[in-house]
């Protein structure tokens, strides 16, 4: 497998950034780690994973969709659709790449989300394996291996060397880019460190949590569940678990007046905000329980039904560790599934 030592990995990224975007994640002041646009002189992360996952490089919290320009009565489509340029996103964990193919499945089904499939054909995806696992881990449950990740082209890291792989075409083409620093590297080392790893993952606390007992045969069993009241009823409906979530993907659309014409935009919602899916008739769902449940039928029961099994979660534990009253995905699966 081809490597570079660690200690050159800058010249990677200025390699890499010399020919397009290329964005890594770094540590903020506080100490939490996040995507930024790379230039010379930052250094990648060594935070298990960042704050806001890597959802936001292909479905943007807000972005402009269309202008109208008016005029007595005459209106003006303006499309201000631009192509992508080519960039990268490095470092990605198994989590999140796995998010990609969830994704895929919502905006690239038919009628294709054109502005989703622009970014996705631009952006190559750089995934990292994970070594040092969390405890609010939990992709094995989702059938992820956090030690051999998905993404174009895959990095391992043996605390010496960074091992990089193609996946297909366009990690092939990445590793082209940067083949003059690249070497063949003797793996042994890495088949002891992701060993380890498989260890770790095997004791984390969640590692038993098992799917077997959701999936879309299970509608009307747990929609009916009187577990939904006690799970919901401290909910403050802030939205934090669905903004955090690499596979949440609700939106909505509005239209901005600026003065000289309309802006619409659209930006990601949540399913546990009051007004979400509010129609000119009212609001179909009008209790906090009704909304709680939603999400969390959504991503154990309704995406799987309709989409072959595969679950809309990815385990990354996010939602686990920024929900402000320790409320999360795992607490609802383990009620649900007691009998
Ligand atoms: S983060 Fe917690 S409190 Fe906020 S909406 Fe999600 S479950 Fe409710
Ligand atoms: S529901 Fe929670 S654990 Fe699952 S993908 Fe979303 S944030 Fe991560």
């Amino acid at each position: 497998m081809l490597r570079i030592s660690l200690d050159k990995i800058d010249k990677l990224f200025e390699a890499v950034s010399a020919s397009q975007t290329l964005y890594i994640p770094v540590d903020r002041e506080d100490g939490a780690a996040e995507y930024k646009k790379y230039e010379s002189g930052m250094k990648l992360s060594n935070a298990l994973n960042t704050v806001r996952s890597a959802k936001d490089f292909f479905f943007p919290q807000t972005e402009n969709l269309v202008d109208f320009k008016m005029e007595g009565k005459n209106i003006e489509v303006i499309d201000v659709r631009e192509e992508s340029e080519d960039f990268v996103i490095f470092g990605v964990r198994a989590c999140d790449a796995r998010s990609f193919t969830i994704l895929d499945k919502v905006f690239l089904a038919e009628p294709v989300d054109s502005y989703y499939k622009n970014r996705r054909d631009h952006g190559t995806v750089v995934s990292m394996a994970c070594t040092r696992p969390a405890e609010t881990c939990f992709c094995g449950t989702f059938g992820i291996d956090a030690v051999v990740p998905e993404g174009d082209a895959v990095c391992y890291n043996d605390g010496e060397s960074l091992f990089i792989e193609a996946h297909n075409e366009k990690g092939q083409k990445f590793i082209s880019s940067i083949s003059s620093l690249l070497e063949e590297g003797d793996t042994s080392k890495l088949e002891a460190e992701r060993e380890k790893t498989r260890e770790i993952l095997k004791k984390l606390p969640l590692a038993n949590l098992t799917t077997d007992k959701f999936g879309g045969d299970k509608l009307n069993e747990y929609f009916n569940s009187d577990k939904w009241g006690d799970l919901s009823e401290s909910c403050l409906g802030c939205g934090t678990c669905t903004f955090v979530c690499p596979t949440c993907q609700c939106y909505d659309i509005k239209d901005f007046n600026t003065g000289h014409g309309i802006k619409r935009f659209r930006c990601w919602d949540s399913c546990m905000y009051s007004d979400f899916t509010k129609m000119a008739h009212g609001n179909p769902r009008l209790t906090q329980l009704e909304r709680f449940r939603q999400r969390f039928m959504h991503k154990l029961v309704y995406f799987p039904a309709n989409n072959n099994g595969e679950f809309g979660c990815v385990g990354c534990g996010r939602c686990l560790s920024k929900c402000p009253i320790s409320m999360n995905i795992v607490k609802v699966m383990k009620a649900l599934e007691v009998k």
